[in-house]
């Protein structure tokens, strides 16, 4: 069987190293990507920035604890517009892209022109859990690649530096694979180990050649460490919790009047979710009827 093309779950690698002074985290995204690109029914470009973000916000899932939820959004003044993960420590997440379909075509290096198609921006994290104030923290983009972008996160924001490598493999057929890791000194951390670490990641081949090889995420991590402790292996998928209800409750703060007049002016109201492409359909007496079931009426 083609090792690229055998089908492998998603699943994310939770691990410690270094006698638990170091944190390491690897995530195959692959059916992700896939899903992602067949969702936003997107141009290659698209899949690749969709996958990439998908999977950085994926690994900072891996960073949470219960209910928290991570949103991390890339937006440039480039033509592909911004793209937006929101995340969850079980695994879950959904993208949305403003243009998913921008099609460029990669570079004579075999580059995907992700930096020109995002442009410069900032890229935004927000870590919320219910209520409570989300934590907010924006940087500058670096080079819009998004795994440097991580990368310069951790350091500039959180002043917590950590290595992030996101890549995948994409064939005439679409996504054959994607992931990524992140390792990150906690404190007690020995300076001469993360130097080591930092060498063997910078000797590492480019992600992409060992993803093709079928190297999945325990093995990748298994590269960088000589003994990991894994802490936890979960599954990862891409889900939307959007459905009708959700729609009919942002479509009751558009008011009364204004429901009316949508219900006057069109035979059929669509409304689509960013998130996962899934549209919603409301006849005129449907609008009417959440227009008349605004409180206060
Ligand atoms: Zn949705």
């Amino acid at each position: 069987m083609n090792r690229m093309t055998e089908h492998q779950d998603d699943v994310l690698v939770r691990a410690l190293a270094c006698g638990g002074t170091v944190r390491a985290l690897a995530v195959r995204s692959t059916e992700v990507a896939r899903t992602l690109s067949a969702r936003h029914e997107a141009s290659p470009l698209g899949t690749v920035a969709a996958s990439r973000v998908a999977t950085a916000a994926l690994l900072m899932g891996g960073l949470l604890k219960g209910r928290e939820q991570v949103g991390l959004q890339l937006k440039g003044d480039g033509p592909l517009g911004a793209v937006y993960a929101i995340a969850n420590a079980d695994g879950d997440v959904r993208v949305s892209i403003d243009e998913p379909t921008l099609d460029l075509p990669p570079g004579p290096d075999g580059r995907w022109p992700l930096p020109q198609a995002l442009g410069l921006g900032r890229m935004t994290v927000t870590r919320s859990l219910g209520l409570k104030e989300p934590y907010v923290g924006v940087v500058p983009m670096v080079t819009g690649e998004v795994a440097e972008d991580l990368a310069h996160y951790f350091e500039a924001s959180e002043q917590k530096p950590a290595a992030v490598g996101i890549s995948e493999v994409l064939g005439p057929d679409g996504v054959r694979m994607a992931g990524g890791f992140l390792v990150q000194g906690l404190p007690g951390a020995e300076p001469a180990a993360l130097d080591e670490i930092a060498r063997r990641i910078e000797a590492l081949p480019a992600l992409s050649r060992l993803f093709a090889d079928g190297v999945g995420p325990e093995a990748l991590l298994a590269r960088i460490f000589d003994e990991l402790v894994v802490l936890e292996s979960y599954p990862v998928r891409m889900t939307c919790p959007c459905d009708r209800g959700r729609f009919e409750a942002l479509l009751r703060t558009m008011g009364s009047a204004e429901l009316h007049a949508l219900a006057d002016e069109k035979p059929t109201t669509e409304v689509i979710c960013h998130f996962c492409n899934t549209r919603y359909f409301f006849s005129p007496d449907e609008l009417r009827a959440l227009a008349a079931a605004q409180p206060g009426r």
